[in-house]
């Protein structure tokens, strides 16, 4: 079992980690930026290092002072969280060349998984369902090319291999503007991946983000623990989770979680892992895989029962799976509402001191936040300051007690996406459920 470990992140997740490694016994160690000496999960920490400056590119991305940090704390590993360094291979090479356990998957993983175009070939060989599409990068053949289109059909989207964030995609809708849309999208992932290899896709309409979580042990057993509906989105980011998805009957949960989990005995996947699916007419096409922890993986917990990172760190530590797949099962429904410093109407960050902090509390809920009482948060990162989860025997009940979690929530100082949220849980196609990617931005008027 590990007895010591870094935790390479900070604000909500950090603490989600520091919470785990107690209930394990497991020591921590707090790296931090200047900005963030006041963050919860410093002040409960065994050990806390500050490794630079508020900047991420100083501190919380900064890979010597990272690692240097867990010599001199004579730690054994380090969890990464997510965003920050999670996805990084080179980052997840080094701590192992230097002697640490990286709690996350090998680092050859993450660089199959982190190039697109190898990652699809991977889950196409496993045989996990793909978006139709050029089956490798687009090369100087302007005629194969236009054929290949042809052969898709129109929309087509063309895809960086080494994009991310929603950034590095073109939808072409017609011909003639193919090949120019293919050498702009080119270019432009030249300079901000360092890779201009494109490929392209049918471009799907009106999907559903559908996700599958996995887990997977160094022993060769893996499994999945169902999916989350993750459609409610504005500019490609998450604004509301769920699970399970509305609509998607046992039979097809069985096979497709059944595919992810052999996906992963096939590649040697370790750690905790998500498949990320768009769903349109009852066909799953893969896009991506996520090599790390996600932000809404409590959905997950409240119908499976299952800690995921407690699920980590013991596979981290070498042990085998707590769980084989029949021993899952999903009760009740789960919904999660991102909480967000910002104002609920342009959307711009709203940092500050928290002057007054409510928390809501009451049967299924769950609020995952560093924030306190006096509690300063800094202007330097994501604006995201907690998830507010609710869990009921059926997906209304969960809502219901979202909505009265949101009503009695109150975060003063700042402002908050809490009234949003409350007009989401509102809506009356939010709560018929099983709305696609576009709805919320439709729905906001955006
Ligand atoms: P990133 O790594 O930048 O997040 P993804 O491949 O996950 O890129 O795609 C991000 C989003 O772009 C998806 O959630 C979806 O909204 C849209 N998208 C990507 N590929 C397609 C496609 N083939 N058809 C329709 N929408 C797509």
């Amino acid at each position: 079992m590990l007895e010591k470990i870094v935790i390479a992140n900070r604000g909500e997740i950090a603490l989600r980690i520091l919470r785990a490694c107690r209930e394990l016994g497991i020591r921590t160690v707090a790296i931090h930026s200047e900005a963030d000496r006041d963050l919860k999960h410093v002040r409960l920490a065994d050990e806390s290092v500050c490794i630079g400056p508020a900047a991420s590119s100083a501190s919380y991305l900064n890979v010597p002072a990272i690692i240097s940090a867990a010599e001199v704390c004579d730690a054994q590993a380090i969890h990464p969280g997510y965003g920050f360094l999670s996805e990084n291979a080179d980052f997840a090479e080094r701590v192992e060349q230097s002697g640490f356990v990286f709690i996350g998957p090998r680092p050859e993983t993450i660089r199959l998984m982190g190039d697109k175009i190898t990652a699809i070939e991977a889950m196409k060989t496993a045989g996990v369902p793909t978006v139709p599409g050029s089956d490798g990068p687009l090369d100087d053949n302007d005629e194969r090319t236009l054929q290949m289109a042809r052969q898709i059909g129109y929309p087509v989207i063309v895809k960086a291999a080494g994009g991310g964030g929603g950034r590095g995609m073109r939808v072409i809708r017609a011909e003639a503007s193919l090949l120019n849309a293919i050498s702009l999208t080119k270019a432009e992932a030249g300079a901000a991946f360092g890779n201009d290899t494109v490929y392209m896709e049918k471009f799907l309409e009106n999907p559903r983000h559908v996700e599958f979580q996995v887990l997977a042990d160094t022993h060769g057993n893996a499994i999945h623990l169902g999916e989350r509906d993750c459609s409610m989105q504005r500019r490609h980011q998450k604004v509301v989770e769920e699970a399970p998805a509305p609509g998607i009957d046992e039979a097809v949960r069985r096979r497709m979680g059944d595919s992810c989990a052999e996906a992963c005995q096939r590649i040697g996947y370790r750690g905790a892992g998500t498949f990320e699916f768009l769903f349109e007419n009852g066909e799953f096409y893969f896009i991506e895989m996520n090599t790390r922890v996600q932000v809404e993986h409590p959905v997950t917990e409240m119908i499976t029962g299952v800690d995921i990172v407690r699920e980590q760190l013991l596979i981290a530590s070498g042990e085998k799976l707590g769980y084989t797949q029949d021993q899952i099962a999903i009760r009740g429904h789960a919904v999660e509402c991102r909480i967000n410093a910002e104002d609920p109407n342009n959307f711009m960050p709203s940092p500050g001191d928290i002057s007054q902090l409510h928390l809501p509390g009451g049967p299924g809920i769950r609020v995952d936040t560093h924030l306190y009482n006096g509690y300063r948060v800094p202007p330097y990162y994501d604006s995201m300051i907690g998830k507010l989860i609710a869990h009921g025997e059926t997906r209304d009940v969960a809502i219901a007690r979202m909505r009265t979690a949101l009503s009695e929530m109150v975060i003063d100082g700042i402002k908050t996406n809490i009234p949003l949220q409350a007009r989401i849980m509102a809506d009356a196609n939010f709560q018929k459920g099983g709305m696609n990617i576009h709805y919320l931005e439709k729905m906001l008027g955006l």
